[in-house]
């Protein structure tokens, strides 16, 4: 039987070439449908969602072993559950669900009731945030982003600081905050000091921005005090999403002495609804950058850890045509997954199935790669042209900032759908 992986694979199923979810992706999520009480996990194919409870209904996985939370595991409001059973229950799902799907397989194909009550359009679900995230870290894994804000807000002769090159940087971010693709970010209200302003203020941000990021799903958690060998680093690993680390720059770095990010950051990131999983990603794994010097021994990796992921970011207006403002790929991550998994681990601490790693801002070498407006726009010093005539230096209220991603090669395409959010106005007060 072919892998899910193969790309001569064919669904029966139409599918264009420029979808995101042809049938080597088979990202999963979680959707709710109006006539149907609760959520259910479903699986993203072409300009549909698979079913996955409905499919366990009609027996489809009767023979998979997934053990006793089936079929219920497929209808939860999160896909930590299902991520629970492990990777042996997830390949098989996979497989099953691409095996459903291909053009000559009859099994849902010709069964017009399983197919009807299986298959959904996506514009007629609403997706849900896909799991459940108890924690939430974000790296600063980009050597660009890392040297553009050190010459931005320290020292250009000395851009990077001493640790950059030993340690995959990172905080421990705020997970309750995080949200679905689609849902409206309100302008946080917050203290912030101009460097030539006598004492704060409270107010609106005035330097709201975006950050370009992708997120890995851990799939497989730790006990305290369990430390993992970075070449097992990627079992725990589920799957990755797109991910928008909204961030308050005046809040921000008038905060940020001496522990780190805050309120600044804390009030929302955006993910992508569709986790595409390591396994359908393994054709677009790249060799990242040369590290050097050469990490110490446990961060340490002897294969190809980065993957090819090409990202692109629209700002659109309210009532406006949109413009793509940044073209980035996670391919140029200094700080790979799995070293940033293995260094959070190292300490003890234990990793809990869901939990959101994200990568930090994915920053290019060039002008028009870079991920966040702080960035683009140089601190403020030269805005950044949008079609409609205007320019933005941070986001203003109305504005909405998507973000794709996909992977493309020998003419396959595995995507991530997108993330999106509009700025709403701060509350008063
Ligand atoms: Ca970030």
């Amino acid at each position: 039987m072919a892998q899910p992986n193969d790309p001569a694979l064919r669904s029966w199923i139409d599918i264009a070439p420029t979808s995101d979810f042809p049938i080597q992706n088979l990202p999963f999520g979680v959707f709710d449908k109006d006539e149907q009480p609760g959520p259910r996990l479903g699986v993203a194919i072409g300009e549909y969602v698979l079913d996955l409870y409905a499919v366990a209904q009609f027996g489809f996985f009767e023979d998979l072993d997934l053990g006793p939370k089936m079929p219920k595991v497929f209808r939860r409001g999160a896909l930590n559950s299902f991520i629970s059973l492990g990777r042996p229950a997830w390949r098989a799902v996979r497989q099953r669900v691409s095996e459903l799907l291909r053009h000559d397989n009859p099994a849902l194909r010709d069964n017009e009731e399983a197919m009807r009550a299986c298959l959904v359009r996506q514009r007629e679900v609403r997706m849900r945030r896909p799991v459940k995230p108890r924690n939430y870290t974000d790296f600063y894994s980009s050597i660009e982003h890392a040297t553009n804000v050190g010459i931005m807000f320290r020292d250009p002769a000395n851009a990077l600081l001493p640790n950059w090159r030993h340690i995959p940087i990172g905080y421990h971010g705020r997970a309750s905050s995080i949200v679905v693709s689609g849902t409206d970010i309100r302008r946080p209200n917050g203290q912030r000091k101009a460097p030539d302003a006598a004492a704060p203020t409270f107010g609106p941000s005035q330097q709201l921005d975006f950050e370009l990021e992708m997120a890995f799903v851990v799939g497989k958690g730790t006990h305290l005090g369990e430390t993992v060998p970075i070449q097992y680093a990627e079992d725990h690993i589920f799957g990755l999403v797109l991910f928008n680390d909204w961030s308050a720059r005046d809040i921000q770095s008038w905060e940020y002495v001496p522990l780190g990010p805050f309120l600044g950051k804390s009030f929302g990131s955006s993910v992508s609804p569709w986790v595409v999983t390591l396994d359908a990603l393994e054709p677009f794994r790249v060799a990242g950058p040369v590290q050097e010097p050469e990490p110490l021994l446990y961060l340490r990796q002897l294969d190809a850890h980065n993957f090819d992921i090409k990202l692109e970011v629209d700002l659109q207006p309210e009532n406006s045509a949109a413009t793509t403002i940044s073209r980035s790929n996670f391919g140029l991550m200094y700080w790979s997954m799995a070293q940033q998994l293995t260094h959070h681990a190292s300490n003890g601490c234990n990793l809990e199935v869901g939990d959101l790693y994200a990568s930090g801002t994915i920053s290019g070498p060039t002008p028009d790669s870079l991920g966040s407006m702080l960035e683009l726009a140089w601190r403020g010093t030269r805005p950044v042209p949008l079609a409609d005539g205007s320019e933005r230096k941070f986001l203003q209220d109305g504005d909405t900032v998507t973000m794709r991603g996909f992977c493309e090669k020998d003419g396959l395409r595995i995507g991530f759908g997108e993330v999106t959010g509009k700025i709403l106005p701060a509350s008063a007060g």
